[in-house]
């Protein structure tokens, strides 16, 4: 099941459209073909105030957070939006964010999370795809910009360590859209 507990507005609109059926990328439509009719399979999305009080702290800077494990062979991937640090971004951040954290799930439900961290796997098999989906649900977004946003939280990663001695301006640029976006000076506004 895919449910979505975000309180009413913005950020629960965008989990809607993130999520809903018809996205060629492959992180919408493998959401609605895991997730979608199955009761074995849930992912939820909550505000990041439902984030348990029992729980490690949740980190203030991070723009949302996954947890995900299976129950009595039941999986649950539960998806916090950081909604006080995403409190002036842009739709289009707040989808990339979406995506990033359903891919979490997605990796978790594939059981590739673990020998290597889920950040490798995203960089090597979900970075096109994140770009794909931003093009999709936002036409008008800028192709590099799409990308760069694709990137974010992906710096510690095997390949993002390496690519960032070889190219640092690549990561200053990407940062400075990560920014932007999350700041509301780029994109489309949440009202
Ligand atoms: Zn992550």
């Amino acid at each position: 099941m895919i449910t979505n507990n975000l309180k009413a507005g913005c950020f629960s609109d965008v989990a809607d459209r993130v999520t809903s059926k018809g996205w060629t990328n492959k992180i919408s439509d493998a959401v609605n073909k895991i997730f979608g009719t199955s009761k074995k399979y849930n992912i939820t999305f909550y505000n990041r105030s439902a984030w348990p009080a029992s729980y490690p702290k949740f980190p203030e800077d991070y723009a949302g957070l996954t947890w995900a494990r299976y129950f009595a062979g039941v999986l649950k991937v539960d998806v916090y939006l950081n909604d006080i640090a995403l409190a002036n971004a842009s739709q289009e951040h707040i989808a990339a964010t979406l995506l990033h954290e359903i891919a979490h799930g997605i990796i978790k439900y594939e059981g590739k999370d673990g020998e290597t961290s889920d950040h490798n796997v995203m960089y090597q098999q979900y970075i096109t795809e994140m770009t794909k989906g931003l093009q999709e649900m936002f036409p008008a977004i800028d192709p590099y910009d799409a990308d760069a946003l694709a990137y974010e939280g992906l710096l510690e990663t095997i390949w993002g360590a390496a690519s960032l001695k070889a190219f640092p301006m690549m990561w200053k640029n990407r940062q400075d859209v990560w920014k932007a976006y999350l700041n509301g000076t780029k994109g489309t506004k949440c009202k």
